[in-house]
């Protein structure tokens, strides 16, 4: 269990703040609208209205003491620079910003956070590569080059085996897991695992040999 302090109870902050609630993580969620952090009690630990980019407030908070802050705001930059930044000089061991553009995330990065993340883009990356090709369910990046596709098994793969199908010499992808009706079937994979009917994949490679491999 993590102690999180999340700044910013936006719609994206609200999200964060429910799944964290419910991975059963100890949150303190801080917003200037007493409506925002009012609706959000249900979900957190502790909620607190109030300025962060107020030094004051925020060494109240006692920022030192969680394992991870989060910056939240979104529109307005000013104060999620702020934040970061004050977050970071009050001893904050983790700071974690939400960026809209490239130069914020590049301005953050400079000024107290330790990691951006990037939702709109992350989101506009996953919508491109799911919806472009029917056989694609599911995408994780990981980094530029890498990423883990959920890819249905194709039609000339059934019924053989990952080593008759030599998949990692000849396309130089991991086959990682099986699906079946959206759940896990096989995690254990082996040259004897036999790929079945209507099912998918997850298969970890650089984007281009999964491309290739796959014909997406
Ligand atoms: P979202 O895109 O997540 O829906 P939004 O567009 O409604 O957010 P933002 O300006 O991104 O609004 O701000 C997100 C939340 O952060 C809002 O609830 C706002 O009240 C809060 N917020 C903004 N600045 C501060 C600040 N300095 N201190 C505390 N809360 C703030």
């Amino acid at each position: 269990m993590k102690t999180i302090l999340l700044i910013g109870l936006g719609r994206f902050g609200r999200h964060v703040a429910m799944k964290l609630h419910e991975l059963n993580h100890q949150v303190m969620a801080v917003d200037q609208d007493e409506e925002k952090v009012n609706r959000i009690l249900p979900y957190v630990t502790s909620a607190q209205i109030g300025d962060s980019t107020n030094e004051e407030f925020l060494a109240s908070l006692g920022v030192r003491n969680f394992d991870v802050c989060i910056v939240a705001i979104g529109d307005n930059f000013q104060s999620s620079l702020e934040t970061a930044s004050l977050l970071k000089e009050a001893g904050a061991k983790k700071v974690v910003a939400r960026a809209a553009r490239d130069i914020q995330a590049k301005f953050l990065l400079r000024n107290g956070a330790d990691e951006v993340v990037y939702p709109e883009r992350q989101i506009a990356v996953w919508t491109a590569i799911r919806y472009s090709s029917d056989n694609i369910s599911d995408y994780i990046a990981l980094g530029d080059d890498h990423a883990i596709f959920e890819i249905q098994v194709p039609d000339n793969w059934v019924g053989k085996t990952i080593g008759q199908l030599d998949v990692r010499k000849r396309h130089h992808v991991s086959i990682l897991a099986i699906k079946q009706n959206g759940h896990f079937a096989m995690t254990v994979i082996t040259p004897e695992t036999c790929l079945p009917a209507n099912s998918t994949m997850l298969v970890l490679g650089t984007n281009q040999n999964v491309q290739k491999c796959f014909h997406i």
